[in-house]
């Protein structure tokens, strides 16, 4: 009958262990499916009372336990990112297989060790759980695990505490068929299994999610792509209403050279810097993204042309300081800029057309520069180059 829940467990485990195959870069996975594993050869050792001593079959179950409930902690912090550490974990080990060894060899005495055993569980999944209180703030997934976890580690105290209090087995043969022994099974199995099951919603969140950032990013700037830009830019711009938005598009000059002179692993190079760069003078609610080979979009929302021509000059600047490996010196990459304002009803698409074309003005008017949509640039064109755009075939502006 002890072994129903400790099989479920295992059932669990498996399905841990089968996630694990499939995604093995998450070796918390792996902590989970030992951790029901070691639980159901503890409780074994108790029910078929191997080996046959007392202070022996406490000492070893008491091992299985001890281990199988610090793996599952850690492998829930793991999971998080955190970690309890080797010190910890040590100290909570000695405590707790001391403590057994000396209720069981030098003073013997089962019910201190019940109790040792259930409060030093408890206290071990309640530390487990204040290192991811942060998960009280994240996805509902998150929030259901957190508070699982923390009812599982608060049930060690009461339970052993009301289900002792009511029938205290001074005798390991009858403590099998005592109120604690069936009370601890009950809750461990039910409790175990909703910890599981969050566990299992946890990672499948996880994992759906990592699908989703791999799609909508690009490999090489870990920017969005231009499926994903066009998407969030889409629903941006339809729930923003008449506030003001910009958008900057830029493409790297002469970029072709870059590859052709010094291989494609330093193009490469090149357009990893500047994503980097775009990232770093950009705020945070802005939409950055690589929308093509060489060609990068920045929506602004909030703001006018003026923001856009200023930070256009940002990354124009950010952009001459850049050192590469090929270049040393720096200085060796320039881009141009286009920039456009919303106007009133403007859909992305517009919006994007009218920023290409500045763009091209940009390219036109001798590159490494940004021109906005009504015709401000920067830098400002000195009489030479002015009158060399003019016989340029540029398309008038809207
Ligand atoms: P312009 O100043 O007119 O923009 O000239 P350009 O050379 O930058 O433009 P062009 O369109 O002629 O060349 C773009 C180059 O970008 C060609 C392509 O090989 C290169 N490219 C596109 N994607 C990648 C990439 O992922 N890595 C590398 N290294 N090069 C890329
Ligand atoms: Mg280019
Ligand atoms: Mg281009």
């Amino acid at each position: 009958m002890a072994l129903i829940g400790p099989a479920v467990l295992c059932v669990f485990g498996l399905s841990f262990l089968w996630a694990w195959m499939i995604e093995r870069r998450r070796d918390y996975l792996l902590l989970l499916a030992a951790a029901p594993a070691l639980f159901a050869i503890a409780v074994a050792v108790q029910v078929f009372f191997w080996p046959a001593s007392v202070p022996a079959n406490a000492l070893l179950s008491g091992l299985f336990y001890t281990v199988a409930v610090q793996i599952a902690a850690e492998a829930v912090l793991r999971r998080s990112g955190k970690r309890l550490g080797r010190v910890w974990h040590a100290c909570a080990f000695i405590a707790v297989m001391g403590g057994l060894w000396y209720f069981a060899y030098v003073a013997p005495n089962l019910l201190a060790r019940v109790y040792l055993q259930n409060f030093g569980y408890g206290l071990v999944l309640l530390v487990a759980s204040l290192h991811i209180t942060p998960l009280m703030r994240g996805r509902p997934v998150d929030r259901v695990l957190f508070w699982v976890l923390f009812a599982f580690a608060l049930h060690f105290f009461p339970r052993t505490i009301l289900t002792i209090g009511l029938e205290a087995p001074g005798d390991l043969r009858v403590f099998q068929d005592s109120l604690f022994w069936q009370a601890l099974h009950l809750s461990l199995a039910v409790l175990g299994a909703a910890l599981a099951t969050a566990l299992l919603a946890a990672t499948l969140s996880d994992v759906i999610d990592d699908l989703r950032r791999e799609r909508d990013s690009d490999g090489l700037t870990g920017l969005l792509n231009r499926r994903a830009f066009e998407q969030r830019a889409g629903a941006m711009l339809s729930v923003a209403g008449e506030a003001p938005c910009v958008l900057l598009v830029c493409d790297l000059d002469h970029f072709k050279r870059v590859n052709d002179s010094h291989g494609h692993a330093a193009g490469d190079e090149v357009l990893s810097a500047f994503g980097r760069l775009l990232r770093r003078v950009s705020r945070e609610k802005d939409l950055v993204a690589r929308i093509g080979g060489e060609e990068f979009a920045i929506l602004l929302p909030g703001a006018t042309q003026a923001a856009g021509l200023v930070l256009a000059e940002r990354v124009r600047a950010g952009l001459s300081g850049l050192v590469f490996t090929f270049a040393p010196g720096g200085g060796a990459v320039t881009a141009s800029f286009g920039i456009a304002e919303r106007r009133s009803g403007d859909a992305l698409s517009e919006l994007v057309s009218r920023a290409d074309r500045r763009l091209y003005q940009a390219k036109a008017r001798g590159r490494d520069r940004a021109v906005a949509d009504d015709c401000a640039e920067i830098p400002q064109p000195g009489p030479a180059q002015a009158a060399a755009v003019s016989t340029l075939p540029i398309r008038a502006p809207r």
